[in-house]
């Protein structure tokens, strides 16, 4: 039993015939930049997403930093985000010469506390960025209001969590720009990198696009500083043929989310499943005060088991300068040591699930 983090040999052993096609006639093609496959995924995205605007670009934090160029983030601006998420979110924010502020997060949940932005707004704050964190949706309704009391905009990172829903509606529908990832780990992902931007605003979908091509609407022609980010054509392909699973990929790993709550509750502290939010477990993330044990154990076990995120932006050497000490953010600072998330994917075996549990059953019984 060789257990998988994530298997995208056993997804790609699944999907290979329609892959390979969609692969090869890509090639024939010879339409490798902006083919008529990446314009028919924007268009099949935004579709299944429920906005006006789907902007294809080359990754995930470009998406980010497109949503953010779009607002005229810069010099002068603060970004108000959680410290409690993987660095691109805080990054393009730095990039851009704008100054990142954080607000902590709910310990229930793992992403920002709509009470904590509340306090964390300035005169300058120019954008809010909740992050869905391992697939969960963020308290939008909150995360709205203020954004309405403020005039501040929100911008998604759904980079974990595509497809989820709260109240029934789509991430990437509720602030002025949603973005996501499509890196070959995440819930959709291609194989290769690829991200996408989503907005309702006219405007800024026009303008998102320039930017992403050196922001130009017409060749040649330059309106705006932009960027080189496009998405590949054979990972556009790809991600089509993934669209199909999508939905059923993600009710799997809340099934086995299910399976893993059942058969861990009462030794560990297990995720919530929220009734009103469709939670899609990019990641199955449980806390544990014995967390860096429990690793050893399981790397013993032969069980993958990985630490998003072993150190709070804040914290981190590259953001020192932003003045943040050890403290500032406790809950972030807390959960940093106690998380560990353990295999998910869609192609987990009912045998692989009761090994991993069993495996944290037989730790907890001997310390
Ligand atoms: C993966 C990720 C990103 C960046 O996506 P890339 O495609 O790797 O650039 C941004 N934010 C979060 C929360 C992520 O998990």
């Amino acid at each position: 039993m060789k257990i998988q983090m994530v298997d995208l040999n056993r997804q790609y052993h699944e999907l290979k015939e329609d892959i390979d096609k969609a692969v090869l006639a890509v090639l024939e093609s010879g339409q490798f930049i902006l083919g008529p496959d990446v314009k028919q995924l924007e268009s099949e995205l935004k579709e299944y997403v429920g906005v006006k605007h789907a902007v294809a670009c080359a990754n995930g934090t470009d998406a980010l930093q497109i949503a953010l160029m779009a607002l005229g983030v810069g010099p002068g601006d603060e970004v108000l985000t959680t410290p409690f998420t993987f660095v691109s979110t805080a990054e393009v924010g730095a990039l851009l010469g704008a100054k990142v502020t954080f607000a902590d997060i709910c310990e229930e949940t793992f992403n920002i506390d709509p009470k904590e932005v509340r306090k964390r707004i300035t005169a300058r704050t120019k954008a809010i960025v909740p992050v869905h964190l391992y697939g969960l949706p963020a308290d939008m309704d909150e995360l709205i209001a203020i954004s309405k009391d403020t005039r501040i905009p929100i911008v998604e990172d759904a980079a974990q969590a595509f497809g989820a829903e709260y109240h029934g509606r789509k991430v990437c529908t509720f602030g002025k720009i949603g973005c996501v990832s499509f890196f070959p780990s995440k819930n959709f992902g291609a194989y290769g990198d690829a991200g996408m931007a989503f907005t309702d605003d006219e405007e800024l979908g026009v303008k998102m696009r320039a930017i992403a091509v050196h922001g130009s609407q017409k060749k040649y022609y330059h309106d705006y500083i932009g960027l080189n980010s496009r998405l590949d054509t054979i990972q556009a392909a790809i991600l089509r043929v993934k669209l199909h699973r999508l939905d059923s990929y993600n009710r799997l790993r809340r099934k086995f989310a299910g399976i893993y709550n059942e058969k861990l509750a009462d030794i560990v502290k297990t995720p919530n499943i929220p009734a009103d939010r469709n939670h899609i477990f990019h990641q199955y993330t449980i806390r544990t005060e014995k967390r860096d044990v429990l690793l050893e154990h399981l790397k013993l076990m032969g069980v993958p088991s990985a630490i998003y995120y072993p150190v709070p932006l804040h914290l981190q050497k590259a953001y020192h300068y932003l003045g943040y000490r050890a403290g500032d953010f406790p809950v972030a600072e807390k959960l940093s040591t106690e998380v560990l998330s353990l295999p998910m994917h869609p192609h987990l075996k009912e045998e692989e699930l009761d090994f991993i549990a069993g495996t944290i059953r037989e730790f907890s019984r001997k310390k």
